[in-house]
C-alpha cells in the first residue's frame, strides 16, 4: 500500500466512524485498527486508538470538568446491552447532542467474541486483567493487555478524578436485577458517594469484594487508583432485544458526567446521600467457591436467581473432597456456574452487611 492509499484508508475509517457509528466500525474491524488521526467536531475531538477504543476529549477552552471517565462494555462479547449503551453515547457525541466537558474513553472490549455472539472466544477476558494476561499469546490476553495500557495512558495525561465503570449483563436472572461489584479497595475506603451514584443510576445492590481479582475494574482501582465498578445491568440478551428504557437511569447519569452537569450523588457530601444509600442492599463476599473436582455439582436449579437466600445447613454444592454448606441463614450465591474447568471459580457466597 502506498502513502496515498494509506491516507485514503485512514480517512475512510474516520468517515466510517462518523457515518456508521462506533459499534458498526468495531464490528467490521474486530482484529484491530491502527491509531487514527484526531477528528475535530464542534464541541470535542474524537480519536480511534484501536478497534473498540474511542478517545473523546473536550476542546481545551471547554475543558471545565475535572473527571476522566472510562466507560467500558463488551468485555464479554455477548453482553449486548452495555455495548448498545456505549454506542448510543458515542452516537450522541458524534451528533453534537452531548456537550463534552470531561475527558472520556469509550470501550467495546472484545470485538472478536462480540462478532461470534459469545461470552468469550479462547478465555474469559475478565480473568485476564491485572497482569493475568502475562505469558499468554491468544487474542483475548493481548486485548486485555492493550486495554490496560490504553486506560493507564488515558489517566496519565492529567490530574483528575479517575472513574471507570465496566458495564456487563449477567447470565442468570437476579433478585437484585441491577447490581455492582465494588473491587477490593486495598486499604482505601468504600466511597459512599460512588455507592450513592450507583443507587441513583438504578443499581439495587452493591457487592463488596473481599480480595484482589483479575477483573478490568479491579485493575483500574488497584493499579490506577480509579473509582471503579463492575456494573451488572440485567440479564444478557441478543442485539436488538434490549429495551433502552431499562438502562435510562444509568445512561442519563453517564451523560451528565461526560457533560459535567451536576450529579448530586457524587458532588454533594456523603452525609447528604443517606436516602440514596438506603435504597441499595449491600453484600460482602464471604467465600469463593472453587470447583475442586469433576464431581462438582450445584444443588440449585438452572433458573435460580443470583442473591437467592438459603437457610443455614443447606448443602449448596457437592464436590470432592467436600462441597459447601451454608453457614449463616440468608447467605446467598452469586454467579453460580458449574460449566468451568476444575480449579476455577464456581460462584461466590455472599452475606448482607452495612458500611
Ligand atoms: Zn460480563
Amino acid at each position: 500500500m502506498n502513502n496515498t492509499d494509506r491516507r485514503i484508508t485512514a480517512q475512510a475509517l474516520n468517515q466510517q466512524l462518523l457515518e456508521q457509528g462506533f459499534l458498526a466500525i468495531t464490528r467490521e474491524h474486530p482484529g484491530g485498527i491502527s491509531l487514527q488521526n484526531r477528528i475535530q467536531l464542534d464541541n470535542c475531538s474524537l480519536q480511534l486508538i484501536d478497534t473498540g477504543i474511542l478517545l473523546v476529549e473536550p476542546h481545551p477552552h471547554q475543558s471545565t470538568g475535572m473527571r476522566d471517565i472510562v466507560i467500558s462494555s463488551g468485555i464479554h462479547g455477548n453482553e449486548t446491552a452495555p455495548i448498545e449503551i456505549v454506542d448510543r453515547i458515542a452516537a450522541k457525541i458524534i451528533a453534537g447532542a452531548i456537550t463534552v466537558r470531561n475527558r472520556t474513553l469509550l470501550i467495546i472490549g472484545n470485538p472478536v467474541a462480540m462478532n461470534l455472539g459469545k461470552r468469550f472466544d479462547e478465555e474469559n477476558m475478565n480473568r485476564l486483567f491485572n497482569g493475568k494476561h502475562r505469558g499468554k499469546t491468544h487474542h483475548e490476553a493481548l486485548r486485555a493487555k492493550k486495554l490496560e495500557k490504553c486506560v493507564a495512558s488515558f489517566y496519565a495525561k492529567r490530574q483528575a478524578e479517575r472513574i471507570h465503570y465496566d458495564l456487563h449483563t449477567a447470565i442468570r436472572g437476579s433478585l437484585h436485577p441491577k447490581f455492582a461489584i465494588y473491587p477490593y479497595p486495598d486499604g482505601r475506603y468504600w466511597n459512599k458517594n460512588q455507592i450513592a451514584f450507583m443507587a441513583d443510576s438504578g443499581i439495587d445492590a452493591i457487592l463488596l469484594s473481599h480480595q484482589p481479582s483479575s477483573t478490568f475494574s479491579y485493575f483500574s482501582s488497584a493499579k490506577l487508583t480509579a473509582q471503579a465498578f463492575t456494573v451488572e445491568l440485567g440479564k444478557v440478551r441478543p442485539f436488538g432485544e434490549n429495551k433502552c428504557e431499562d438502562f435510562a437511569a444509568m445512561e442519563n447519569n453517564l451523560i451528565r458526567l461526560i457533560s459535567n452537569q451536576a450529579v448530586p450523588a457524587l458532588d454533594q457530601p456523603a452525609d447528604k446521600q443517606q436516602s440514596l444509600l438506603n435504597k441499595v442492599s449491600i453484600f460482602e463476599v464471604t467465600r469463593e467457591l472453587i470447583k475442586q473436582s469433576e464431581s462438582f455439582r450445584l444443588n440449585i436449579s438452572k433458573q435460580e436467581k443470583n442473591f437467592t437466600p438459603y437457610p443455614k445447613g443447606f448443602q449448596i454444592t457437592e464436590d470432592h473432597p467436600q462441597g459447601h454448606i451454608i453457614e449463616n441463614d440468608g447467605d446467598a450465591i452469586v454467579f453460580p456456574n458449574d460449566n468451568i474447568p476444575v480449579g476455577q471459580r464456581a460462584g461466590l457466597i455472599v452475606s448482607r452487611t452495612t458500611i
